[in-house]
């Protein structure tokens, strides 16, 4: 079987691993939290602080926007849970936007009818890592006073005319789970562009206290000052992180010659039904994802089934959540809201296998089934 995904290991993991064994350092923000935070602020150019999670990153970036019971949040109801339930934690409503008819990303252009008194912040996600179009999001938000949080789960070492995502709103949320391009198995990170809320970031992050204040030497003692959580990593996930993002660069070419293989091979299905990944000129591609997005729920279903009887896992992706239960009971009156491209990703759009040992024969094999069941069409 050819499997969907495959975690990708440089080899240093397990000795940077060691290697913060033996120096029993093991809890969070020791060496290895240190050398890869910096590394990282480098590669944005912002402040980054390391946390066990994506899901945590936007748990953290909806503390520091404050929000509160009777806020509204706006965001593509095409995403993960977690982006929702994040601000739904804080006594959030989330109002959900419709996506592009050519990318699964919100479409920018019906953001403004849901912005009324309430809202709070906007959150856009970077599907598959193609930016969504921030020049509009952010002078629609400034307009407005509200908070842009990007979920750049799926966008590392991806850019919106030529500056990095997560680096553009006020907080960027990062996931280094396995299935994404860089791994900690489960991880992530919150970068806080806001420098207003850096210090509250630190604090938030060491479970309210000003801890991290108090390693540096600035207070004598450290106590209890605000909110918080657990939001640290230990050092062991910041070890093997630390190796995958100093490969970084290796990870992504042999990522971005497996999409652009698949690209070749497939891109002819446009124009007979199919939908395919578009790139407009402000983004440039990280190669998060290969999708196609078939004619119809019954023919992506076939189309599985027959991969499968191949050998070839291929997975749908999100399901609409303004369609779930949840949102049913939370939101009744917004339950029932026309999302139609929303809900044409959730039926119809498909992943193909990709991550870096997919191997150039595996790859046409997958790319001649696919074709060969097209044909039939
Ligand atoms: C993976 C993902 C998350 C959550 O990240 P975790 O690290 O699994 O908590 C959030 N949003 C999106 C869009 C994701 O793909």
């Amino acid at each position: 079987m050819i499997r969907f995904n495959k975690p990708y290991i440089t080899g240093n993991e397990i000795k940077y691993i060691q290697d913060a064994i033996d120096r029993r350092e093991l809890s969070g923000d020791g060496f290895y939290t240190k050398a890869c935070t910096e590394l990282l602020n480098q590669k944005l150019n912002s402040t980054c602080f390391l946390t066990t999670s994506g899901t945590d990153a936007l748990e953290m970036a909806a503390i520091l926007a404050g929000i509160q019971p009777g806020d509204e949040v706006i965001m593509p109801s095409y995403t993960f849970v977690s982006t929702a339930n994040a601000f739904v934690m804080r006594g959030a409503t989330v109002r959900f936007v419709d996506s592009r008819s050519d990318s699964p990303n919100l479409d920018e252009d019906q953001l403004e009818a849901l912005i009324n008194s309430d809202t709070k912040a906007i959150v856009v996600v970077h599907y598959g890592g193609v930016a969504c179009d921030m020049d509009r999001i952010m002078n629609l938000a400034e307009k407005n006073r509200l908070f842009v949080i990007e979920d750049a789960a799926h966008a590392i070492d991806a850019t919106y005319k030529g500056k990095p995502l997560g680096t553009i709103g006020h907080f960027g949320a990062f996931s280094f789970h396995a299935t994404k391009n860089i791994i900690a198995g489960e991880g992530g990170m919150l970068v806080v562009n806001d420098e207003q809320s850096r210090k509250r970031a630190e604090i938030i992050r060491e479970k309210g206290t000003n801890r991290t204040s108090f390693f540096r030497g600035e207070v004598d003692k450290y106590g209890w000052v605000d909110v918080g959580s657990s939001f640290l990593p230990s050092e062991i996930v910041a070890a093997f992180l630390l190796a995958q993002v100093e490969q970084i660069d290796e990870i992504q070419q042999k990522r971005i010659h497996i999409w652009n293989r698949y690209d070749q091979q497939l891109r002819k299905l446009e124009g007979h039904g199919f939908q395919l990944p578009q790139l407009p000129d402000y983004a440039s591609n990280n190669a998060h994802l290969y999708y196609l997005v078939c004619p119809s729920l019954e023919i992506r279903s076939a189309l599985i089934e027959f991969l499968s009887g191949q050998g070839i896992k291929a997975v749908f992706h999100y399901q609409s959540l303004h369609r779930s239960d949840f949102y049913a009971r939370q939101s009744p009156e917004y339950a029932a809201d026309h999302l139609p491209n929303s809900d044409k990703y959730t039926d119809c759009l498909l992943r193909l296998p990709l991550f870096p040992d997919l191997t150039k024969e595996e790859l046409t094999y997958i790319c001649d089934k696919i074709l060969e069941f097209t044909e039939k069409l």
